[in-house]
């Protein structure tokens, strides 16, 4: 798919967020975030978007992540290189799923966010790509989610020592772009 649409926004400190509308693994940036689940086992959606494009090497990775630590809790995330996809990193973030909003799914959804941030500080990363973590077979609501990973972005963009320069958030389909647009402008 090609990117088809693009919004801006810039923090007083001069650190953006960028919407585009498009397909994750043909975005270059420093780090790359994925959708996967606790298993680290890959799966559809952008989970195998991006083991198709960056390659096997990113899935043995995680096969020695897996067997050093059995996997990754909801809520957070690891990293591994990013095999043959434009970027250093990919950060494997596992996202709640949505039951009744009741089950902590919020706090969950947010700490994918702040992990991914945390480890991209680590790494010196400017620029990190998210993709809209926990909307497709997990079913969290999209605007509900939308509104969590803008603040979550925001906040951490207004830190001092943050290294991140740039988040662009690759959203599938005009309706999620349009769901972030929206709250982005707000
Ligand atoms: P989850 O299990 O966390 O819900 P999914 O992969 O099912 O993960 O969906 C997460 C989001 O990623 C959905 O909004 C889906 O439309 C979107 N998505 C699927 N493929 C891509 C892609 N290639 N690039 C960016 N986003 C994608």
């Amino acid at each position: 798919m090609i990117v088809m649409d693009r919004m801006e926004w810039t923090s007083p400190n001069g650190r953006r967020i960028v919407l585009v509308e498009g397909d994750i693994t043909r975005i270059a940036v420093d780090a790359m975030a994925n959708a996967a689940n606790s298993a680290l086992a890959g799966g559809g959606g952008v989970d195998g978007a991006i083991h198709r494009a960056g390659g096997p090497t990113i899935m043995r990775e995680l096969d020695a992540i897996r067997a050093a630590a059995g996997g990754c809790p909801t809520g957070s995330a690891v990293a591994t290189g990013a095999g043959e996809l434009l970027a250093r990193y990919v950060f494997h973030a596992v996202g709640p799923i949505y039951r009744d909003g009741r089950r902590g799914e919020p706090e969950l959804l947010a700490g994918c966010y702040r992990k991914c941030l945390a480890l991209a500080d680590e790494r010196a990363v400017r620029t990190i790509s998210f993709p809209a973590i926990s909307t497709g077979v997990y079913g969290y609501p999209q605007k509900a989610a939308a509104e969590i990973a803008i603040g979550e972005v925001r906040r951490h963009l207004e830190r001092p020592d943050t290294t991140v320069e740039q988040v662009i958030f690759v959203l599938f389909g005009k309706g999620a772009y349009e769901v972030y647009r929206e709250i982005l402008g707000e």
